[in-house]
């Protein structure tokens, strides 16, 4: 089963830590011009410009700092969805058939107040994106409308989006090992059911 807990939370973590650092450094650039706190009295322009420069200096390295932290990471965890990438991106003939038979040719993706869209499947869509190293198999694969599918991007699903499709699967999915939903590969290559 694939584990989405840590890889969802990871990246939305790192979404706030940068929104936070952006607004940090702003805030701390704009506080530094108003008050840089010299008690001379200045006499030239460059009297009036280092203090104010160093006042925006001290006050946007911690900021500064976390942001190129958060880069780095970004630039990491992209390296690795890249190396984890499914050289087949497209779902064999087989993988299309039983998904669509699977999901009884209806989109099996949500849409308002959590319900099951109603409109007839159309894509065969990786659940875990395979942009992010997502599998190109049968338990990676939902069966999904073109609107939804066009919805859903390349957007990693939530755990509580992969758990509310295989509860919903339950209901019309005779064989329980394909209930399952959401699969990545290794980065060694190989598939790989994190746990
Ligand atoms: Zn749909």
């Amino acid at each position: 089963m694939l584990e989405l807990k840590r890889i969802y939370w990871t990246r939305q973590t790192l979404r706030l830590v940068m929104f936070g650092s952006v607004i940090w450094l702003f805030a701390a650039c704009i506080l530094a011009v108003a008050h840089p706190g010299s008690n001379q009295r200045p006499t030239s322009a460059i009297d009036v410009m280092r203090p104010m420069f160093n006042a925006v200096l001290a006050a946007a390295s911690t900021p500064g700092l976390l942001i190129i932290a958060v880069v780095v990471v970004a630039i990491i965890i992209r390296g690795r969805d890249l190396r984890r990438r499914d050289p087949l991106r497209r779902f064999t003939r087989q993988q299309r058939q039983e998904g669509m038979a699977r999901a009884n040719g209806q989109c099996e993706m949500e849409t308002g107040f959590r319900r099951r869209c109603s409109r007839p499947a159309e894509h065969g869509d990786h659940f875990y994106p395979w942009s992010k190293g997502g599998a190109t198999s049968l338990q990676n694969f939902v069966a999904a409308c073109s609107r939804c599918n066009r919805a859903k991007g390349a957007q990693i699903p939530s755990p509580s989006q992969q758990k509310r499709l295989e509860r919903r699967r339950l209901g019309y999915v005779n064989a329980r090992e394909l209930v399952r939903v959401g699969e990545r590969r290794g980065l060694a290559g190989v598939f790989k059911n994190l746990s």
